[in-house]
């Protein structure tokens, strides 16, 4: 299949230069979005959070997000992708190895592909098992930055456990997971951890908040909450573009709830599934 680079569409090779600095630093940015029944899904809020990103790590897009956006229709369009994911990055360019920012003139480097990957249904209906890992992240994890070496760290823990997921706490507060968001349902209602610097606001996760508000009627909480809420939880789930949502039935050795998907989680995942049945732009 072919990627994107720099605006172009061409063949997924030799293109990576050893002084790009998204690969010596890990410095840029990234999105991953999903595509279903050909359609790209909430775009607009990934250019969003994209642009934002930028913003925050100064690195200036090497294009407005309407051509990036059009690029990557485009690249779904040429590669024939019916279902799966479009990865994006744009790094600060290709300069010589300095920690320092390269001067103005060098163009950030942007490069996407896509990736068939069909929706674990099976998963999403049985639910799965998560461990507990201490976030040992830097204070800016609203940034989707390239840097992951904690996440895989702690995704790879996950891994030997037999697990889909490792949730994070700092000391005693859960904020999110290696690769996407938790939320716990107490008495009927929901709570996440609020978006500030500690969480990648995940677009999945405003969804479901969007979606408890308008359509179901179901209160959410932006709020912090401990390890031991986590554990006593009526039900636990987790989100994110690649897995949507995902019911947690066990978090290291204890069992969550009843040990089986919860009739909130359900509700909200059938909810959600139906909205991109629809093809949901935004
Ligand atoms: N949190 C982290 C650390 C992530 O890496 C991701 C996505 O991969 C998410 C949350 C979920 O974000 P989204 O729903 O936008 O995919």
């Amino acid at each position: 299949s072919k990627m994107l680079y720099n605006g172009q569409i061409m063949e997924r090779d030799n293109v990576i230069d050893i002084e790009d600095r998204g690969y010596q630093f890990g410095d840029g940015i990234y999105e991953v979005m999903g595509v279903y029944n050909g359609k790209p899904l909430m775009m607009d809020e990934h250019m969003e959070r994209l642009e934002r990103s930028a913003r925050e790590i100064r690195l200036t897009l090497p294009a407005s997000t309407k051509v990036l956006k059009n690029n990557l229709e485009k690249l779904v369009e040429v590669n024939e992708l019916k279902e799966g994911i479009i990865y994006m990055q744009v790094s600060r360019g290709i300069a010589s190895r300095e920690h320092g920012f390269p001067d103005s003139k060098t163009p950030a480097i942007t490069v996407a592909y896509t990736r068939e990957e069909e929706r674990e249904s099976d998963v999403e209906d049985q639910g799965a098992t998560a461990i507990l890992a201490e976030d040992i992240r830097w204070l800016r994890c609203d940034i989707k930055t390239l840097n992951l070496l904690p996440n895989v760290m702690a995704k790879q823990k996950a891994v030997e456990n037999n697990a889909v997921e490792a949730i994070l706490h700092r000391g005693d507060t859960v904020t999110e997971a290696s690769a996407s968001n938790v939320f716990i349902v107490k008495d009927g209602e929901l709570y996440t951890h609020p978006a500030d610097n500690y969480i990648l606001n995940g677009i999945t996760r405003r969804k479901i908040i969007q979606i408890c508000n308008n359509e179901l009627n179901i209160n959410v909480h932006e709020q912090m909450y401990t390890v031991d809420d986590l554990l006593h939880a009526d039900e636990v789930f987790i989100s994110a573009t690649k897995l949507d949502i995902i019911p947690i039935l066990k978090i290291d050795d204890q069992t969550i709830g009843r040990g089986k998907p919860g009739e909130i989680t359900k509700q909200i995942l059938q909810h959600f599934r139906s909205l991109y049945e629809k093809g949901v732009r935004n």
